[in-house]
């Protein structure tokens, strides 16, 4: 039997990416958005036109990726889905042309994850020609090239994405309900 091929996206997904701006908007600005009002994917445009330019300079800045924090739990069963028998997993992850996204997107993964986890990362900025069965990714829609991915979008539980229809991860420790299923 061919193993599925499990892609599994980083940031939002597994990297806490919004949380690191939240608190650096409500320490300068005192300005602090609840869970339910984070309803647009890109992270500077849940905030006022005047602090875009600023937030997206956040993102390029040095050891804005390093120093992300993983969602609770995420590490440990990812790890499990990783060991499992069924499965060939990568990483798979659409990097911004910084300096620094690509080489401290691999140091997170060697710090949270281990060295040997570093073959399993695929950077692409168009997903849709990346092959496999499973794509767990928190991005609402997915376009590409590619119109008819072999994937199948697996959303990872976010507010900005709760009006798309498929199935979804609330929580990386009831992987086996949909990955198994
Ligand atoms: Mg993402």
């Amino acid at each position: 039997m061919n193993k599925k091929i499990i892609l599994i996206d980083m940031d939002g997904t597994i990297a806490n990416f919004n949380k690191s701006i939240l608190q650096k908007m409500d320490k300068k600005y005192n300005i602090l958005l609840s869970n339910g009002e984070i309803t647009h994917f890109r992270i500077e445009k849940n905030f006022e036109k005047t602090h875009r330019e600023e937030i997206t300079e956040w993102i390029e800045e040095k050891n804005f990726y390093l120093e992300l924090e993983p969602f609770e739990n995420s590490i440990k069963y990812i790890k499990e889905i990783f060991s499992h028998q069924d499965f060939d997993v990568f990483f798979c992850t659409s990097p911004l042309l910084s300096t620094y996204c690509i080489p401290e997107k691999q140091e997170w993964i060697k710090k949270y994850f281990g060295e040997e986890y570093l073959s399993k990362i695929i950077f692409s900025k168009d997903k849709t020609v990346v092959f496999g069965d499973i794509l767990i990714d928190d991005k609402p829609s997915i376009h590409g090239v590619n119109k008819t991915p072999s994937w199948e979008h697996v959303y990872f539980n976010q507010t900005y994405n709760e009006e798309n229809s498929g199935r979804r991860i609330v929580n990386w420790k009831d992987w086996r309900k949909i990955l198994l299923d």
